[in-house]
């Protein structure tokens, strides 16, 4: 029976530990963090990073429990900073031409991060998939068949596979794939807030629904995401100052914002933000701090008896809204691989997962850089004014169903060629 070492519990975590015990291969998770106690209790996790929301286009986690818990999201809006000049996006019509055949999920699902955690937590519980806390890794060594982790309390765990999930910032990479592979700040900090928008009385229109609020001459956005009939998380970013940061034309320095929710929302509304806007970020019951970071596109996604999966392989910066998406694709990956490979054959298998997924998630990572220069950028003549309206051109391009920005991936397609390339 295979051993593996699955280090980092977070949602790429689990979710690949569920997909190993569909194929009857059972792992056990390391983290640093406690997740499991926190959700068993039944009380919501708090991810001090990456708080709020995401959102799972399609070809994402798109399984019933999911879909019940989170919101279907048939629109996105892009305005100026007040609200006005509202461009908006048919997801439909965009999900059709990514080539997904589902066609009742065709919307993207948004779901609080802390839901989806508790979800994909319990699932690994109930399969008696095993969580080890207090496990911070500092170390790693292998030889030719099996691995060793070392974790900060002197204890170690060895497999024959060692999978590294443990985002961005990833000390599996540093230590099996060399040490000045970091992802560097990307000058941008924000607070995501959740809000109970029917207790105070906040009514969205349907455009508001998933909502991008932009003042490009200033760098700041206010994004708003619904991801229940009650609930939203709203996400107030600028773009900061940072030594690391590369600076480039759409760098501007900004003030940091407040932590309190009362003098953020006051903040909000000397940027001009809409007032119901700045209401639910005045209304907010939990606020948590990010930092935004990108990591270098990686040659290779193994090293010997290592994979790297999510965001430790490709950890992006967040604007096309992918990152997570791109981090399941590599679950549905391992999983189609592992269904097909035994043992002796891992190492074609290993192989074949990185030819395929790092294309797949340099693409990511280029597309996510290239939407966050657009989404920012400012014609030294005309303003910002030119951008959102070069903007609008393209979302009518993509609702007219000429353009899509995606491909949906078929992982099990994708695998099944790999397989037929090897065999020619
Ligand atoms: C503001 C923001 C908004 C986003 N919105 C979206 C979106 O709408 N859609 C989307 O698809 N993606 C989105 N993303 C990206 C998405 O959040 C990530 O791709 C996803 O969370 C990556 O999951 P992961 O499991 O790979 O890593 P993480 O969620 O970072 O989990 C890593 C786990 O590893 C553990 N760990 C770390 N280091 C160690 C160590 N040394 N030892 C042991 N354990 C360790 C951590 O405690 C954690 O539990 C967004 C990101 C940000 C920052």
């Amino acid at each position: 029976m295979p051993r593996v070492v699955i280090i980092g519990s977070g949602l790429v975590g689990a979710a690949t530990a569920l997909a190993l015990h569909r194929v009857g291969i059972e792992s056990t998770l390391y983290d640093q963090v406690d997740p499991v106690e926190v959700v068993m209790k039944g009380e919501v996790i708090e991810f001090g990073e990456t708080g709020g929301s995401v959102m799972i286009q399609d070809g994402g986690l798109r399984v019933s429990k999911c879909i019940a818990n989170g919101a279907i999201v048939r629109c996105i809006s892009w305005s100026k900073i007040d609200g006005s000049y509202p461009i908006v996006s048919d997801s439909r019509i965009s999900a059709k031409s990514a080539n997904d055949s589902e066609l009742e999920l065709h919307p993207p699902l948004q779901i609080l991060r802390s839901t989806l955690h508790s979800i994909l937590i319990k699932a690994c519980h109930k399969a008696g998939i095993k969580t080890l806390i207090d496990k911070k890794l500092v170390d790693i060594k292998q030889d030719e068949m099996t691995v060793t982790a070392s974790f900060a309390d002197g204890s170690t765990a060895t497999g024959d596979l060692l999978i590294g999930a443990d985002g961005i910032h990833s000390a599996t990479r540093r230590k099996a794939f060399g040490d000045e592979l970091k992802a560097k700040f990307a000058g941008s900090t924000g607070h995501v807030g959740v809000t109970n928008i029917k207790e105070h009385g906040i009514v969205l229109k349907e455009a508001e629904e998933c909502a991008f609020y932009t003042d490009r001459e200033n760098k700041r956005t206010v994004s708003v995401f619904k991801v229940s009939q009650d609930i939203v998380a709203v996400n107030v970013s600028t773009f900061g100052d940072t030594e690391d940061y590369d600076t480039s034309a759409f760098y501007r320095p900004s003030t940091d914002l407040p932590k309190d929710a009362s003098q953020l929302a006051d903040l909000l509304t000397t940027w001009g933000a809409p007032q119901h806007v700045a209401n639910m970020v005045r209304h907010s019951f939990r606020l948590s701090t990010y930092s935004v970071y990108d990591l270098p596109n990686l040659e290779n996604y193994h090293k010997g008896r290592v994979i790297l999966i999510g965001d430790a392989a490709h950890g992006m910066v967040p604007n096309a809204g992918i990152g997570l998406l791109t981090g399941l694709e590599d679950v549905g990956t391992l999983l189609a691989l592992f269904k097909h490979f035994k043992q002796e054959d891992w190492n074609t298998a290993f192989r074949l997962y990185s030819k395929s997924r790092v294309a797949r998630g340099v693409a990511a990572s280029e597309q996510s850089r290239s939407m966050r220069e657009k989404g920012l950028a400012v014609s030294p003549i005309f303003g910002g004014s030119l951008n959102h309206f070069i903007f609008r051109l393209v979302i009518a391009a993509s609702n007219a169903g000429f353009f899509t920005l995606y491909q949906v991936f078929d992982c099990e397609a994708e695998v099944a060629k790999l397989i037929q390339e090897e065999r020619e």
